[in-house]
């Protein structure tokens, strides 16, 4: 790796504060000094990146992010459409989007085939390049299923879940995700089971199953990471010990209590609603499924406001590997939902999106704040990304990305075409009845949404 210096910047280091101007500079691989400290330590043949009219900060963290999707457009896909070796190459075609998006790391949180593990190793040895992972393998769901329902199998492993139907097999499952290189332990604890008089998604695990989750994971220096919609569910795996939440919706004053006791981390990845709320009517989504949507994110204002200014750390996780959030495009939006919804300043949401979500890679302290002894983890982006937080979304903008101090590849993907049986076959949602087809109005269109995720 070569030592360069960043110049004539705007730095927005990550940690919430002010954005100032000044230097950076990167000695192997690392931040060693800011200001007219970095010129003065600076050698005179370095290599200079001028940086005029940019802002340097650190690189972004999706902490929800499944790369082995590839752009979904229902669970029926991923389930029985994807083969195991070329699901991973295409995720490494994709991770080069991130990178080009400005993502320096990501959390994947469980994955077809359990692959991302291979992908991780990939990027790791340098053989592929892509932003950082942290990954779960499959995710553990009990014998009631989750919110894929009957797609999901009584046994054995179907999409990206394992279902495990008693104690014994929740430990030989954790222990095992582990042995293979699971960096989280993922758990769906709520689901959608048919016929069920509750509102939302239930919990599906006895408090006993949480805690032997968290126990047997934690025993093995592993964390686990929790699927929770719902008051109930949130309450009892913050209790159980999960070490970060996903979602995060509908608690109660209850579960609140305890996250803000324990600080739990929370993704609550929002992006995907915050998409269909802004966009939905261009995807021929009907009014009443937008209100839908958007009350998820309403919902959770008070709770999530509260649990910020609490010291609860809000991750940012865009959930992208669905079609709602192709990769790429949207990584930078859930910062958009905390500002817009959630009454942070935009350099609060950076910070989340940086300094806080390094918990998600397992690298707080390491990565996601330019100071010295931070590794080099940066990008630049013309503009000032902190009056305007959309300047992320235009790759055109990001001119630099590095990880550990060594700049990537930013120029674009090839252009990619159709594989055959990829995508699952539709011949669309809208039923030819002879009102569509003989009627004067159009009918709005309805889309066919599962609860994904
Ligand atoms: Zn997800």
């Amino acid at each position: 790796m070569s030592d360069l210096i960043i110049e004539n910047g705007r730095i927005v280091d990550g940690t919430g504060a002010p954005a100032f101007e000044g230097s950076v500079l990167v000695e192997g691989g690392k931040i060693t000094a800011l200001g007219a400290d970095a010129d003065a330590k600076a050698n005179p043949g370095i290599k200079r990146i001028d940086a005029t009219g940019q802002t340097v900060m650190p690189g972004l963290i999706d902490t929800h992010c499944h790369l082995s999707f590839d752009d979904a457009g229902s669970n029926s896909e991923i389930f029985h459409q994807r083969r195991n070796a070329l699901s991973a190459l295409v995720a490494s075609y994709n991770a080069r989007k991130l990178l080009r998006a400005g993502v320096t790391g990501l959390l994947d949180p469980d994955s077809t085939f359990e692959n991302m593990i291979d992908l991780r190793d990939a990027i790791d040895a340098n053989i592929v390049e892509g932003p950082r992972m942290s990954c779960g393998a499959y995710a553990l769901i009990t014998g009631v299923g989750g919110t894929a329902g009957r797609l999901i199998a009584d046994e054995g492993v179907s999409g990206y879940y394992m279902p495990v139907n008693n104690k014994d097999e929740i430990v030989q499952e954790v222990r095992r995700q582990i042995k293979y290189g699971a960096d989280w332990i993922k758990v769906h604890v709520t689901g959608i089971i048919p016929r069920q008089s509750h509102k939302g998604e239930l919990c599906v695990w006895t408090m006993d199953e949480l805690k032997l989750i968290c126990d047997t994971a934690h025993d093995l220096e592993t964390p686990v990471m929790g699927h929770c919609r719902g008051a109930d569910a949130t309450r009892k795996a913050a209790l159980a010990g999960f070490d970060l939440i996903f979602h995060g919706t509908a608690m109660d004053d209850a579960a609140l209590d305890v996250i803000i006791d324990r600080k739990i981390p929370i993704a609550p990845a929002l992006t995907f609603q915050y998409n269909m709320v802004e966009f939905g009517k261009k995807i021929g989504t009907s009014d009443n499924l937008m209100s839908i949507f958007e009350r998820e994110i309403t919902d959770s204002i008070e709770t999530m406001t509260k649990a910020h200014k609490e010291g609860v750390p809000l991750l940012t996780g865009s959930e992208a590997g669905f079609s709602l959030v192709p990769y790429g495009d949207w990584h930078y939006r859930e910062m958009e939902v905390f500002v817009k919804y959630f009454g942070m300043s935009t350099l609060e949401a950076i910070q989340c999106a940086t300094q806080k979500s390094a918990f998600g890679i397992k690298m707080a302290g390491e990565v996601g704040v330019i100071a010295p002894g931070y590794r080099a983890d940066i990008i630049c982006v013309t503009g000032r990304v902190e009056e305007d937080l959309s300047l992320l979304g235009n790759p055109d903008n990001i001119t630099n990305v590095m990880i550990d101090g060594v700049e990537k590849d930013l120029s674009p993907p090839p252009k990619r075409n159709p594989i055959q049986g990829w995508r699952l076959a539709s011949i669309g949602d809208m039923r030819l009845t002879r009102e569509v087809a003989y009627g004067g109005e159009q009918p709005t269109a309805t889309l066919n949404i599962e609860e994904l995720h």
